[in-house]
């Protein structure tokens, strides 16, 4: 008997997550010089990480012959102040993606199933078809979610729906308003995943009171995450937020020391950091920096938009140095 043939067939048959190839793969695949190679494949953050999440890392690097603290509490307190809810609501992942692993691992065995939409974000389907249960995909509208169909596609069957907002890899939105309707539509057992791994990046006309719809839902959970604007990626952190009786659950079944000790002091730091996540904040700022660097670009205060800057295209050349020096200025602008 073959170790395949005794695993479960809905095990053998996953199809593994296609990450974006790393720079020193290509680099060795095709004779390049990793420095000339361009990553635009995983939603990385071009900034890295904020100068103060770097020193509380460096910092805490120190105590790193110790477990970390397994129920986090400096960032859930952190997390907690940020958002106005209370600690114990917090769940903290090893990236968000563990934290939708959790919620599928809690709620989905064979004979049960999750409803997600086509072009929705590929974790869905691996954490769905990881426990064996079914995956229902609702087709797409506009290469976003037909919350309609979605809460047709409802059944007996259905333990978890994921929705992306914004939706990765299509970009689409969908509004608040839209996500109440949803949210009170559906049957009160089926837990609903709100994935806001791009939240920090909605015009603030866009953003809604994710935390005033986990405080009237008892069965949705949010998830965050600090790979994106916060610039974390490779030190794997995240979030869920929801209320205790579905937070409970999932904490049965997470690993004690799922999010490590320098994850969880860079997380921290970051997430109070404003100047770094904000552009606006540091417009001028920025622009002194990339005077100091030798490019001039126009400071539009005047026009009564003091968090912008208006930058014309010049040729392939000028934008090629204007784009090679944004990241030092931006890094600069934001100490
Ligand atoms: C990137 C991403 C995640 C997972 O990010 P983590 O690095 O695991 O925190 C989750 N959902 C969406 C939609 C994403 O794009």
């Amino acid at each position: 008997m073959s170790i395949q043939a005794n695993a479960p067939q809905h095990v053998s048959a996953l199809a593994p997550y296609q990450p974006g190839k790393p720079v020193s793969e290509i680099a060795r695949e095709f004779g390049l010089d990793e420095a000339s190679i361009v990553k635009l494949a995983s939603n990385e953050n071009p900034l890295g990480m904020s100068p103060k999440a770097r020193e509380a890392m460096f910092a805490a690097a120190a105590e790193l012959g110790r477990y970390p603290d397994p129920n986090g509490f400096d960032l859930k307190s952190a997390l907690a102040k940020r958002y106005g809810v209370p600690a114990e609501w917090v769940t903290l992942g090893n990236g968000s993606n563990d934290i939708l692993e959790l919620v599928a691992h809690a709620f989905l065995v064979q004979g049960t199933s999750s409803v997600y939409a086509q072009f929705s974000f590929a974790v869905y389907a691996l954490a769905t078809q990881a426990t064996g249960a079914k995956s229902v995909v609702v087709p797409a509208i506009d290469f976003g979610h037909d919350l309609n169909a979605m809460l047709a596609a409802i059944d007996e069957t259905t333990r978890v729906v994921f929705i992306a907002n914004p939706n990765n890899p299509t970009g689409t939105f969908l509004t608040g308003t839209a996500i109440e309707a949803f949210l009170a539509a559906v049957p009160k057992r089926v837990v609903v995943v709100l994935d806001e791994a791009y939240n920090e990046y909605l015009e603030p006309a866009d953003q809604y009171d994710a935390m005033a719809l986990v405080r009237r839902f008892p069965n949705l959970l949010v998830s965050r995450s600090f790979s994106k604007a916060y610039g974390l990626a490779g030190l794997r952190v995240g979030y869920g937020i929801a209320q205790p009786e579905l937070t409970d659950l999932i904490n049965r079944i997470r690993q004690p020391f799922n999010v490590n000790t320098l994850a969880q002091a860079a997380a921290s730091a970051s997430l109070f950091d404003e100047k770094f996540l904000k552009f606006g904040a540091m417009a001028s700022r920025l622009n002194t920096e990339l005077l100091r660097r030798g490019v001039i670009v126009r400071p539009v205060g005047n026009y009564g938009l003091p968090e912008h800057l208006r930058i014309s295209v010049g040729t392939a050349a000028e934008n090629a140095v204007f784009l090679r020096v944004l990241p030092q200025a931006m890094q600069a602008a934001s100490n």
